[in-house]
């Protein structure tokens, strides 16, 4: 089981994104456990101090570096049991690397990931200097606070362990693990980078006048595979040139 906790202060947060569909059925399977941990637990003084303003002045304020260094001590003393190389302490922050699908398969192979979430003007630089393992963006964008980002990261991490979703092969075959090279039943390493998927379309044939591609009527499985493989192609190069090179290389493999 893959155990999840998050540093936070609103706990409360998480009461919604985690309680339907997939990311439900993984805790309800135990394949996956998933705790917020209020961060003013961890304080001493009686208005549970969790910021201060920042050395050297500016407006806002910073999450202290103490609170955070015990609520991820206390965790990883009562996970003692989880090995030291499948443990991830993730600083949540626009200054981090970069999430990706490639990233999120390496964390799904981890038994123990706590996730700490900045607000305000972010977290003591010494809590990415000397606790994190990693510091990781959601995108090149600012948040108000690391919850959505920790959503994310536990939303896309669990639906790739195996068992989360109900057809196994479609994780090779989603966007970013995509290769031609993967054939139809997707039986490749999902973990490797590729490009965007096909399109896909459902019931009715025709809707306001719009027909599906009536080759995927055709019942012919190459014809069907190749017309997707070519679709993949040419919507990786319009929205996404920059992963165009990852389907290139792996298709003449
Ligand atoms: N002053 C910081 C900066 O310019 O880098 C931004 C702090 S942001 C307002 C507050 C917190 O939101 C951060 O500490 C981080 O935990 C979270 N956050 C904001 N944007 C994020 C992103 N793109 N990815 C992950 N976490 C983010």
């Amino acid at each position: 089981m893959l155990h999840f906790d998050i540093v936070t202060i609103f706990p409360e947060f998480f009461a919604g994104p985690f309680s339907h569909g997939i990311l439900k059925r993984a805790q309800e399977t135990e394949l996956v456990k998933i705790t917020a941990h209020d961060l003013r637990r961890f304080t001493e003084d009686k208005h549970r101090t969790v910021d201060d303003r920042p050395f050297g002045g500016g407006a806002g304020m910073v999450l202290k570096a103490e609170p955070v260094f015990k609520a991820v001590e206390s965790l990883i003393a009562a996970g003692m049991k989880h090995e030291f190389a499948r443990r991830e302490i993730i600083l949540l922050s626009p200054q981090g690397k970069k999430f990706t699908q490639a990233e999120a398969f390496r964390l799904a192979e981890r038994e123990s990931i706590i996730l700490i979430c900045g607000r305000y003007e972010g977290v003591d630089e010494r809590v990415a200097e000397h606790l994190a393992t990693s510091e990781l963006s959601i995108g090149d964008y600012v948040l108000t606070g690391g919850e959505l980002a920790a959503a994310v990261v536990v939303d896309a991490v669990t639906r790739l362990i195996p068992g989360a979703l109900g057809n196994e092969v479609s994780r090779a075959l989603d966007s970013f693990s995509f290769t031609p090279a993967a054939g139809p039943t997707g039986k490749m390493d999902a973990a490797e980078v590729g490009g965007l998927s096909w399109p896909q379309y459902t019931r009715p044939e025709e809707f306001r006048g719009w027909k599906v591609p009536e080759i995927l009527m055709s019942g012919n499985h190459r014809e069907i595979q190749k017309w997707r493989e070519e679709k993949a192609r040419g919507k990786t190069a319009r929205m996404r040139p920059d992963l165009l090179p990852n389907l290139e290389f792996k298709a003449v493999r």
